[in-house]
C-alpha cells in the first residue's frame, strides 16, 4: 500500500476524494467506487500500488497509437479496478475485479522500467484498466521509466479532475484517451460518469500540454453510432482539439451487461471514419474488430 493523493477531510469528519469527478466521500476503513483508493485513518491508501494484474509485449498500435515511436514495442501492465461503471465493459475482468489475486503480480516501478529496457521496448503503457486510479503507482514508474530513457503512455477513459490530471500527465509522453460518446444521455446510462469532464480534459490536454493524444471511440450499434453524433463527436474534436489529432473507431464485441447486443459491423466503422475525414480530421483510423484487447478501456 502506499499513501495516495488528492483528498481533503471535510468538517464533518468524512474524506472527499478529490482525483475524478465523483469525488466518493469516505468513512474510515472505506473504499471509493473504484475499489482501490481507500481511507485508512485521516490518510488515503491506494492499495493497488506496485501489484499488477499481468504484463505483455505489444506493438505501440495496440494501445491505439499510430503516430507515437510507431513500429516499436510497448510493455503493457495494469492493476485492478475502476472509476467507471461501463455496461460494455471489454476488461471486465480486470476493471471489475475486487479480488487481490487478481492483481498478485508484485512489481515495483524500477522492476517494470528495466523489464522494459530488457524487452526492447520503446515505452510503458499504463492500460487493461484505468490508470487514472493507480495515477500514483503509474507517475513512480514513468519516473523510472525516464530514467532508463523510456517513455510512458496513459490509456485512459479520461474521467480526471484537471488538478490531478495536470500532475498526471506531466509524467506521461504519449495517451490514448477513449471519448465514448458525444451525448450526456450515453455517459450517463451507459458509463455511469458524465461526458463534460472527459470533454474538458481532452481540451486541456491537446492546448495545455505536450502530451501526444489519440483518441478512441468504441462504436456500439444503436448507442453512439448515428450520422448526427459521429458529425457532432469529429466536428468537435477538430474545433477544440484541431485536425491533428487522430481518431481511432473501434468495434465492440458482446461483453460484460450487454451480452446481447448486436457486434459492430465493419460498414459501420467505415462510415464513421468517412465522416470524420469529411469533417476536416486528417487522420482517422477503423480497428481491427478482432484486436480488441488492451485497445482501450
Ligand atoms: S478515484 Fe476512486 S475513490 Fe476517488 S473519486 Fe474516483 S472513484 Fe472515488
Amino acid at each position: 500500500m502506499s499513501e495516495a493523493r488528492y483528498w481533503h477531510l471535510q468538517d464533518d469528519g468524512k474524506m472527499v476524494c478529490e482525483l475524478c469527478p465523483r469525488h466518493c466521500t469516505l468513512t474510515d476503513g472505506q473504499s471509493g467506487f473504484c475499489f482501490v483508493r481507500a481511507r485508512q485513518g485521516a490518510r488515503m491508501e491506494l492499495t493497488t500500488y506496485g501489484r499488477s494484474s499481468g504484463f505483455c509485449v505489444d506493438p505501440i498500435e495496440k494501445k491505439p497509437l499510430n503516430h507515437f515511436y510507431p513500429g516499436t514495442s510497448v510493455l503493457s501492465f495494469g492493476t485492478a479496478g475502476c472509476n467507471l461503471a461501463c455496461k460494455f465493459c471489454q476488461n471486465w475482468d480486470i476493471s471489475k475485479s475486487r479480488q487481490m489475486e487478481r492483481i498478485a503480480e508484485q512489481a515495483d516501478p524500477e522492476t517494470i522500467a528495466r523489464a522494459a529496457l530488457r524487452a526492447g521496448c520503446r515505452s510503458v503503457a499504463y492500460t487493461y484498466n484505468d490508470p487514472v486510479i493507480f495515477a500514483e503507482y503509474a507517475v513512480d514508474t514513468a519516473l523510472a521509466c525516464r530514467q532508463l530513457g523510456i517513455a510512458s503512455v496513459a490509456v485512459t477513459a479520461g474521467y480526471m479532475e484537471l488538478e490531478p490530471a495536470a500532475w498526471f500527465f506531466s509524467h506521461m509522453d504519449a495517451a490514448n484517451v477513449d471519448l465514448k460518446a458525444f451525448s450526456e444521455t450515453f455517459y450517463h446510462r451507459l458509463t455511469g460518469g458524465h461526458l463534460q469532464p472527459v470533454l474538458d480534459l481532452l481540451k486541456y490536454l491537446a492546448c495545455e500540454t505536450d502530451v501526444w493524444v489519440e483518441l478512441t471511440t468504441l462504436l456500439i450499434p444503436g448507442c453512439n453510432d448515428s450520422d448526427p453524433e459521429l458529425d457532432a463527436l469529429t466536428r468537435w474534436v477538430v474545433r477544440e482539439m484541431g485536425s491533428e489529432v487522430p481518431i481511432h473507431f473501434t468495434a465492440f464485441h458482446p461483453d460484460w451487461q450487454m451480452r446481447e447486443w448486436s457486434r459492430t459491423p465493419i460498414e459501420t466503422l467505415l462510415r464513421a471514419r468517412r465522416i470524420a475525414l469529411d469533417n476536416g480530421v486528417r487522420f482517422a483510423y477503423v480497428g481491427n474488430v478482432n484486436d480488441w484487447r488492451g485497445a482501450s478501456t
